[in-house]
C-alpha cells in the first residue's frame, strides 16, 4: 500500500508544542469514543475535562488569574489541532469565544470571582444565549427583557438554540433592559448579564433539550422571573450589544481555525483513501475525475487558513479586524464543507459508515455555515460595511 506523504499542513511548525500535546490528548479518545458518544447522544465529557484538566480551555484567561495568558491565534491553533484529530471542538469551544466579553468588559470583581474559578476547571462557562425564536438572527429586536428591582433583575423570556447549559456553570445572557421604543438606535438598551447555572432550575429557568442534527447539546431555555444580582450585569447597562458585536471578531477567528482543522481532516482522508482504494485494478486516485475535487478542497482551505492567521494576527495586535474575521469564517466554513463532501464521495458508500467518521464530521462542519453566524449575514456585512452598497435591512 502506498502513503501519500506527510503533513499537509505547511504551517505545522507554528506552534508545534500546542499541535503535538492536543494530538496527544485527543488520541486518548479515539474513534470509538465518539463513536459511542453519538450512538448515546450523550456528551463527550470525559474529553472535555481533559481539556480542562490540562489547562487548554483557559487559555485565554491572563496568566494573573490563573489561565494561559495566550492569545487569539494560539486558542486558535488549539481549536484547530482539536477539530484536525476527528474531535468536535463544538462541545466546549464557547468558553474561549465569549471569554473576551467577561475579560474586556467585565468588572475587577467579577474577574476575581469567576475567571480563577474557571481557569481551575471547578466552573465553566460554555453557554451564551443571545438567539431567540421569533427573532433570529434580528439580535436588536430580541424579546426577553431584564428589569431591575432593587438589586436585582428579573428576566422573563425565551432563547432558543442554547448550546452546553447542562454541562454549564455559567452562562453570558443578552437581554433587553431599556424598550425599543424607548431608545434612539435599536443597537442601545441591551444588556449583557453572566448568570450562575447551578440552582438556576429551582430559581425560574427551564431548560428543554432540542433533538438535532448533529449531537450537540442545545436547548430552549424559558425564564420565567429569573432572578439575578444585579452585581453580575456586565459592564453599562444597555452597552450590551456593542460587547457581544466586540466579542464576534474572537468568535469568527475561532470557528474558522475549527473549520480549518476540519478541512485539513477531510481533505488529509480523502487523499489516503484514494490512493489505497482500487477499483478496476488502479487506485481511485489515479482518475483525475477523484484527485481535482480533493486538489481544489485543499487549495480552499488553505487559502482560508491565510485569512485566518491574518485575522488573528490582526486580532492579538489589538487592530480593526472585522472584514478579515468575517472573511476568514467566511471561507473556512466554504472550505470545510467542500471538503467534507469531496471526501464523502471519495470513499462511496463507505463514507456513509460510521466507523469512517466521515458522516458524523460531514454533519458537525455544515453547522458553520449557519451557526454561530450564517453565511448571508457575512456576505451582507462584508457587502455594506466593507464595500460599501446601500444597507439591505
Ligand atoms: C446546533 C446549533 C447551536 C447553536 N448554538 C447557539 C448558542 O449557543 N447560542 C445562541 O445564542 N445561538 C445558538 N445558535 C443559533 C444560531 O446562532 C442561529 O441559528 C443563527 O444565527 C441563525 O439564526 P436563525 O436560526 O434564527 O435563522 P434566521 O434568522 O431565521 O434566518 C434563516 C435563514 O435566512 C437567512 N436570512 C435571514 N435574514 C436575511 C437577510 N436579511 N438577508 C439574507 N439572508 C437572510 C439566514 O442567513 C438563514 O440562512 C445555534 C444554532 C444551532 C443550529
Amino acid at each position: 500500500m502506498s502513503d501519500p506523504g506527510g503533513d499537509i499542513n505547511p504551517r505545522a511548525h507554528l506552534f508545534p508544542e500546542y499541535r503535538e500535546a492536543i494530538r496527544e490528548l485527543c488520541q486518548r479518545f479515539d474513534r470509538t469514543y465518539w463513536i459511542q458518544i453519538e450512538q448515546q447522544g450523550g456528551y463527550p465529557e470525559a474529553f472535555v475535562q481533559a481539556l480542562t484538566e490540562a489547562g487548554w480551555l483557559a487559555a485565554l484567561i491572563p496568566a494573573e488569574f490563573g489561565g494561559g495568558g495566550l492569545g487569539v491565534t494560539e486558542a486558535s491553533v488549539i481549536l484547530e489541532e482539536i477539530n484536525r484529530s476527528g474531535a468536535n471542538s463544538g462541545a466546549c469551544h464557547a468558553q474561549m469565544y465569549i471569554m473576551g466579553t467577561l475579560l474586556r468588559h467585565g468588572s475587577e470583581d467579577q474577574k476575581r470571582r469567576y475567571l480563577p474559578r474557571i481557569a481551575s476547571g471547578e466552573w465553566r462557562l460554555q453557554s451564551f444565549a443571545v438567539t431567540e425564536p421569533t427573532t433570529g438572527t434580528d439580535t436588536t429586536q430580541i424579546k426577553t427583557v431584564a428589569i431591575r428591582r432593587g438589586d436585582q433583575y428579573v428576566v422573563r423570556g425565551q432563547k432558543v438554540w442554547i448550546s452546553r447549559v447542562q454541562h454549564s456553570d455559567l452562562m453570558l445572557l443578552l437581554a433587553r433592559t431599556t424598550p425599543l421604543a424607548d431608545v434612539k438606535k435599536r443597537t442601545e438598551g441591551l444588556s449583557v448579564f453572566l448568570i450562575e447555572l447551578r440552582d438556576a432550575a429551582q430559581r425560574g429557568l427551564t431548560v428543554r433539550p432540542i433533538a438535532n442534527m448533529v449531537n450537540h447539546e442545545t436547548n430552549e431555555v424559558f425564564f420565567d422571573d429569573f432572578a439575578i444580582p444585579a452585581a453580575n450585569l456586565i459592564g453599562e447597562e444597555g452597552a450590551g450589544f456593542r460587547y457581544i458585536l466586540d466579542g464576534m471578531n474572537a468568535e469568527r477567528i475561532l470557528i474558522a481555525a475549527e473549520c480549518i482543522g476540519d478541512g485539513y481532516w477531510f481533505t488529509d482522508k480523502a487523499r489516503r483513501y484514494a490512493t489505497e482504494r482500487v477499483v478496476f485494478g488502479r487506485p481511485i486516485g489515479q482518475n483525475q475525475g477523484v484527485q481535482f475535487p480533493i486538489a481544489r478542497a485543499y487549495a480552499n482551505v488553505r487559502a482560508a487558513d491565510l485569512m485566518r492567521y491574518e485575522a488573528a494576527g490582526l486580532f492579538d495586535a489589538g487592530r480593526p479586524c472585522g472584514p478579515e474575521a468575517n472573511m476568514a469564517k467566511l471561507l473556512a466554513a466554504d472550505a470545510s464543507w467542500e471538503a467534507a463532501n469531496v471526501c464523502l464521495q471519495t470513499h462511496g458508500g463507505f463514507g456513509f459508515a460510521a466507523e469512517y467518521e466521515i458522516e458524523r464530521k460531514f454533519r458537525e462542519t455544515r453547522l458553520y455555515q449557519v451557526a454561530p453566524v450564517s453565511t448571508n449575514l457575512i456576505l451582507s456585512y462584508l457587502a455594506e460595511h466593507v464595500l460599501g452598497m446601500p444597507r439591505s435591512f
